[in-house]
């Protein structure tokens, strides 16, 4: 492949016909990410009846790989046409008039761009007036390729579940040897040693002993895990009035049903207020969470915080000692504490877990996004040696009924005991160093006219403008292709401009960032 892209020729496919070779598969594709690879197996013989059979076997495979071809074909300059006419070939890309390697990417970026227009719905985007999507051909550390060939910086981590670093050697080696054993098998009746190694690791760093790790897809379906738990806990206890639950301002929890019902976000679930279920939101505030808790006695099932820092909601902060005074609410008031640490998990904020900087023991962890590096979904619910209890019977309408197809995906959980691992040294120098940057380059920023709030916690940093709007603040767009003209991928949250990059990014990197952010600030402020 590298001595074809070296003649200007881009094959739209490679075919390994033979037995089986994922290995070769999984090194073409990290060798040239944008040609898809396809295997196929030889027929037995070369007679018509084994052809047959080996085609019919893998017909899909054939399906998929003509698709691409006719595809190919039907957008391609026609070369075969004019050789079948007898004509001279038509020229390279890179000797064409005008036409350099550069140019002939382009055309393909377009074609992507144009093919996803007319095929892909995208989340949080617009049908009518959409940005057309930046064209990813690969990823590696903390940037992304684009199509045109321009490296940019992913500051946001992949919408923060790149842990390390794209593509991080030990986890992409732990995701092939574990793709030597399996693909996928389901998790009820069955296990395997990913699952429990991983449940395993995560257990040791809760702050109680025991407990349990019950496995999902991601981290919507985390939150609806710990919200079913903890009101059927509660079933189980013999209150099953305690129907409520409080969550806070600027909370967002996750966008299937539940989630909604404790986010509550009026411009993102407004819409479904009519279906969802109570829930009280309050300041983050102990204060306010006991006066609610009083006037609500024997009728709140839990409480609900993403710890440090609620993050889609703008990156707002608290400290642990307002953590912990929660906490201790809820503990005054015999109610469940549900750490949501989707975002705020795998060390984000400098502590592997942020409710550990306040010393609380919550009763449910969510976890999501960086589980397994961010490489593939997986997320978490642990439960405490407390809410597993009242599961303890032998009454089989007591079963917690839920689950996934892709529960617990062996090697989502394979890549996420390697992760683990990675996190187990150095965490703390390392978010430690990417905190004290953030503070030098961008806490200063807080005295310039337009800034409301310069705010940092670990590797998240956060520029609060003074921009009407809230999350559809018209900021958020000239933010983005600001960036972009700097080589750094921002994505504002409404007025809060904000960065998380992965734990391995250089130093380089984060002064890119920094000025991209500095230079945007700048510009969206500046009177017009
Ligand atoms: N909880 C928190 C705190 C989150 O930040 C998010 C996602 N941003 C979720 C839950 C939902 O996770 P997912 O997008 O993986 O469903």
């Amino acid at each position: 492949l590298a001595a074809l892209a070296s003649h200007a020729m881009r094959p739209v496919a490679a075919v390994l016909v033979g037995p089986p070779d994922p290995y070769a598969a999984a090194r073409i594709a990290m060798q040239a990410p944008e040609t898809p690879v396809f295997l196929l197996e030889p027929p037995r013989h070369y007679d018509a009846p084994s052809i047959a059979s080996a085609a019919a076997a893998q017909h899909p495979t054939i399906e998929a790989l003509l698709a691409i071809a006719t595809h190919a074909a039907a957008s391609a300059p026609q070369p075969h046409a004019a050789r079948a006419r007898g004509d001279a070939a038509p020229p390279l890309p890179s000797e064409s008039a005008g036409g350099t390697r550069h140019t002939s990417r382009s055309t393909e970026a377009a074609s992507w761009a144009e093919r996803d227009r007319v095929s892909v719905w995208h989340p949080y985007t617009s049908l009518e007036d959409p940005e057309p999507p930046q064209v990813v051909v690969s990823a590696q550390d903390e940037f992304l390729t684009l199509e045109d060939g321009r490296r940019v910086i992913d500051a946001i981590s992949s919408w923060w579940t790149i842990l390390h670093g794209h593509r991080h050697p030990v986890l992409m080696r732990a995701l092939a040897q574990a793709s030597e054993r399996y693909d996928h098998v389901q998790f009820a009746g069955l296990t395997h040693r990913p699952g429990v190694e991983l449940a395993e690791a995560m257990l040791a760093t809760m702050p109680w002993r025991g407990g349990l790790v019950f496995y999902s897809d991601d981290g919507s379906t985390a939150v609806e895990v710990a919200l079913k738990m903890a009101y059927q806990y509660w079933c189980h206890r013999g209150e099953p009035e305690r129907t409520q639950f409080v969550a806070f301002d600027g909370a967002y929890h996750g966008d299937t049903f539940g989630a909604m019902a404790v986010g509550r976000d009026p411009v993102f679930f407004g819409r479904f207020e009519p279906l969802l279920f109570q829930a009280r939101r309050l300041p983050v505030s102990p204060e306010r969470l006991e006066d609610a808790l009083r006037a609500h006695r024997g009728q709140v099932a839990a409480v609900i915080l993403e710890p440090l820092v609620q993050g889609a909601g703008g990156m707002r902060m608290h400290t642990p000692d307002t953590l912990r005074a929660i906490h201790e609410v809820t503990r005054r008031h015999g109610v469940l504490f549900i750490a949501d640490e989707v975002m705020t998990g795998g060390g984000r904020t400098g502590e592997l877990w942020a409710h550990r900087s306040a010393g609380i023991a919550p009763d449910l962890v969510c976890a999501g996004k960086t589980i397994a590096g961010g490489v593939l979904p997986l997320a978490a619910t642990l439960a405490s040696p407390d809410v597993v209890a009242a599961w303890r019977t032998s009454d089989p309408t007591r079963t917690f009924f839920h689950g996934h197809s892709f529960t617990a995906h062996p090697l989502a959980c394979a890549v996420g005991v390697a992760n683990w691992r990675l996190l187990a040294s150095g965490l703390r120098e390392t978010t430690g160093a990417i905190e004290r940057f953030w503070m030098d380059r961008l806490a200063p920023l807080c005295d310039r006219p337009g800034i409301r709030d310069v705010r940092v916690r670990g590797t998240i940093a956060a520029i609060e403008l003074d921009a009407a709007g809230g999350y559809l603040a018209g900021v958020g767009r000239h933010v983005r292709r600001l960036g972009l003209e700097h080589g750094v991928l921002l994505r504002p949250l409404g007025s809060v401009l904000y960065a998380m990059p992965p734990l391995g990014v250089s130093l380089a990197s984060l002064e890119c960032i920094a000025d991209a952010m500095t230079q945007a600030v700048a510009a969206v402020s500046r009177p017009s």
